[in-house]
């Protein structure tokens, strides 16, 4: 291997694993997929911002990555023979986050996507090396802040903290400016023309400045649903990309099916929301559900499924094949449908709830949140294992976790491994029967009122952060009257559906519904939004893995 000069500080053993050296063997294997390739000292590959950039693999010669800015050019990486270029989010054809550029003279195997997707899906061998590279390249790239992303913005703003868990969720690289802490950033922002009180700021590759961006806006900035057909018929069309919508999409995706997904915000769901899942097969020391979404989501991708960023808003189900109305203005047709919307947290009926969201109340408890109240007392609002997981984790790093339920104790409501944790855990106070009676404080939450409904007695804290973990309802608002809902608009499938709501919704052929399948042929639904459906992931997995095989079934009808 080639001498490297990495910008990335990895460790030796992981810096094996994240920049491997093919055999010549290995690569002999690869050449046929795509085709040689000359190059010269000094020659540009691909420049950061391309689309479609292809893979590379060095036969011969030296190539250096550098993210380009303003004032210098950054060195990343440097492969050498046997090493191949590229991160995870290629796969999807997505923006190049970086510059390549010849160092020696020499020659390359290049493949685009669909040539490096059939490699790493039918060679298992080198789809194992080429794969898990990719993906610790990218978790690399995200925890060193190397990307072309400069998020400029404020630990007291509640939109910061919206784009920092868009940007860490969707898995792409950012750098952090903090206005409060550092103290150049003034020179910084008098060079893109834009003031602190304009805060947040997303400048993407160093040129495109938006002020108090939308997620939306940084997607389409990213050009993260640029490589995106939304016009091309689909076998299938995944609504949401929660750990059922995944699951369908993995599944989907690897059985050769044309699978696209779309997701509001970022894949990983409700379980995004979790710091720490323990009950979920095969991760005995638990794992969290950013990690569990990140893995399932690359896993898609390597199948060939893509995910557009776009919220869906309607379903026209008059129209055959199905089209799905897309808040981008995209009107997507599908054969077969697989709705995995989940569910949304509810919100306690407060009055300035909604000015406190993501200035001191905050709806997921993961290692974001718990950064912002490091040292301090908090408040966790629910009985239920999401509750009861948030204090646990919180515990670690906080003063002290008061946990608010309504009910006389956890018992109903919570795992048993749950409360013995809670109980063992001093930092955490248990207040039963008792319910938040009103929030005080400026631009951020300064204190908090709570309220004992058996005593009547009410206490007001000066507390700064709560975490809100009291259920969820359906996403089900956008399907318009399309599909039969229980009483609490849950999704009805299957045998669930009586013989006369069948008739209601003319229901057309001859069979009854599928396991999964709604009260429209073709359109199926997994996961939480579904009626009757057990609230966890590894239900949610089961029903989006299980809903293909009858996708299948109708695809061929
Ligand atoms: C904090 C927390 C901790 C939890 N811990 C555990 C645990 O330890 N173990 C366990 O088994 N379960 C746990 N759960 C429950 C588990 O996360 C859920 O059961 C599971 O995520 C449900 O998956 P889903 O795919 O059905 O829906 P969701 O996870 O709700 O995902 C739905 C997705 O659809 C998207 N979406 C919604 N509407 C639209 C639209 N119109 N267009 C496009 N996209 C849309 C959403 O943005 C979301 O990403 C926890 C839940 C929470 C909130």
């Amino acid at each position: 291997m080639s001498e490297t000069r990495r910008g990335l500080p990895l460790r030796i053993s992981r810096a094996e694993r994240i920049f491997p050296t093919l055999t010549p063997a290995q690569m002999s294997r690869i050449a046929p997929h795509g085709h040689m390739r000359l190059m010269q000292r000094g020659e540009v590959i691909y420049e950061q911002g391309d689309t479609n950039v292809p893979f590379f693999v060095v036969v011969t010669g030296e190539v250096e990555i550098v993210s380009p800015s303003r004032a210098a050019e950054t060195l990343v990486t440097v492969y050498g023979a046997g090493q191949f270029s590229g991160e995870v989010s290629y796969l999807s054809g997505r923006r190049a986050l970086f510059r390549m550029r010849v160092t020696k003279s020499g020659e390359l195997i290049e493949l685009d996507r669909q040539q490096m997707l059939a490699l790493v899906q039918n060679d298992a061998e080198l789809g194992e090396i080429l794969m898990r590279a990719l993906v610790l390249r990218k978790v690399e790239l995200v925890a060193a802040g190397v990307g072309d992303v400069v998020l400029i913005g404020s630990m007291h703003s509640p939109s910061t903290l919206r784009l920092k868990e868009f940007l860490m969720r969707n898995g792409h690289p950012y750098s952090y400016i903090d206005l409060d802490r550092d103290h150049d950033v003034e020179k910084l922002l008098d060079g893109y023309h834009t003031a602190a009180s304009e805060i947040p700021i997303v400048i993407c590759r160093g040129e495109l400045v938006l002020r108090n961006p939308t997620n939306q806006q940084v997607a389409d900035c990213l050009g993260f649903n640029e490589a995106i057909d939304q016009t091309q018929i689909r076998d299938l069309v995944i609504i949401g990309a929660g750990p059922s919508g995944l699951a369908a999409a993995v599944y989907g995706a690897s059985e050769g099916l044309d699978v696209l997904v779309l997701e509001t915000s970022s894949p990983g769901g409700q379980a995004g929301a979790s710091s720490r899942i323990e009950n979920y097969l095969g991760f005995p020391t638990g794992v969290s559900g950013q990690e569990l979404a990140a893995r399932a989501y690359y896993q898609a991708q390597k199948f060939g499924a893509q995910v557009l960023i776009a919220k869906c808003k309607r379903l026209a189900c008059d129209h055959k094949p199905y089209i799905l109305e897309v808040e981008n203005g995209a009107r997507i047709p599908a054969r077969a449908i697989v709705i995995a919307t989940g569910a949304e947290y509810r919100r306690p009926p407060l009055e300035n709830l909604s000015r406190f969201e993501g200035a001191g109340v905050y709806y997921a408890a993961t290692f974001m949140e718990a950064q912002l109240c490091s040292g301090q007392e908090v408040i966790v609002v629910g009985g239920g294992n999401s509750a009861g997981q948030a204090a646990v984790f919180l515990a670690e790093m906080t003063k002290r976790v008061h946990m608010l339920i309504r009910s006389a104790g956890l018992a109903e409501s919570m795992s048993r491994y749950l409360i013995r944790r809670i109980e063992q855990t001093p930092k955490i106070v248990l207040h039963p029967n008792t319910e938040i009676e009103g929030l005080e404080g400026g631009d951020h939450l300064e204190s908090v009122r709570w309220r004992n409904k058996q005593s009547g007695q009410i206490e007001e804290h000066n507390i700064r952060h709560i975490f809100v973990m009291t259920g969820a309802d359906p996403n089900t608002h956008w399907l318009d009257g399309c599909l039969a809902l229980d009483d609490k608009r849950f999704i009805k499938t299957g045998p669930e559906l009586s013989p006369e709501e069948l008739s209601a919704a003319h229901w057309p052929l001859a069979r009854t519904p599928y396991l999964l399948e709604t009260s429209l042929p073709g359109v199926f639904a997994v996961g939480d939004v579904r009626g009757g459906s057990i609230k966890r992931v590894a239900s949610a997995v089961g029903e989006g893995s299980i809903a293909i095989s009858f996708v299948h079934q109708v695809l061929q009808e």
